[in-house]
């Protein structure tokens, strides 16, 4: 684990390396100085159960889940080592943040709804040929839909990460902010696009561009319906 500068995180832990869901605003390769074929190539990082067990001695605090990349992308299906980590952390009575862009998340309910902590979900859009095109690799938005009511029946924190806000919201910025409330959770973050200038070419090649507009009616329709909506950072 590292120590994190996020708010409410303090140690971060990511059981992979790259990410298999490919979404084209993605800015974590040019933070970590990758190229973003390569990181679509997963590394497992099959030793990392006995490393936490070890590191976790002495510490306290929040362990963030998936900081940098997905910790149920589709390796997890076959290597099982978030579920893994978090038998470790619900052992030790760990307070977790675990976020993910996944369905495969509701696999682990069972230990979820047990340890103390919150999970969230990504959802960037309802409209499925729009995810295939920006989120290629990951589940469509009615599967990660699906997963935020499964985690909130469960009595587990949950809450939808809209972000980065896209153009393409603009004219279903209520459909979209009904779609989320309807899954009953409480609160949403809600982030605009991150822009990185290898991300900026990508995108302008795409024609996809962020939208500030969307983003604050969003914020409004959520508000309306009684959500709680805060800003990422
Ligand atoms: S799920 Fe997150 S880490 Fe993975 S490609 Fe998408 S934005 Fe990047």
């Amino acid at each position: 684990m590292s120590p994190s500068g996020l708010p409410g995180i303090d140690y971060a832990l990511n059981p992979y390396g790259g990410c298999e869901h490919g979404c084209v605003y993605c800015y974590a390769p040019e933070v970590l100085h990758t190229d973003w074929k390569e990181w679509r190539v997963v590394k497992v990082r099959s030793n990392i159960p006995d490393r936490l067990s070890k590191e976790l001695s002495g510490l306290e605090g929040t362990i963030g889940i998936g900081t940098v990349t997905d910790p149920y992308q589709y390796a997890e299906k076959r290597f099982g080592l978030t579920r893994k980590c978090l038998e470790i952390l619900k052992e030790r009575d760990f307070r977790i943040h675990l976020h993910t862009k996944s369905d495969l998340i509701i696999r682990d309910l069972d230990l979820l709804a047990s340890m103390r902590g919150e999970a969230g979900i990504t959802i960037t859009t309802i409209d499925e040929r729009i995810s295939k095109i920006t989120e290629p690799g990951a589940p469509l938005p009615e599967r990660r839909l699906e997963a935020l009511r499964r985690l909130v029946e469960a009595g587990i924190d949950a809450y939808a990460l809209v972000g980065p806000v896209l153009d393409h919201l603009e004219g279903n910025e209520k459909e979209f902010a009904d779609a989320v409330a309807s899954t009953g959770v409480r609160r949403i973050c809600i982030d605009s696009l991150n822009l990185r200038p290898q991300l900026s070419e990508r995108l302008n090649r795409m024609n996809i561009r962020g939208s500030e507009k969307a983003k604050e009616k969003i914020r409004r329709t959520a508000e309306d319906s009684g959500l709680v909506v805060m800003d990422v950072f």
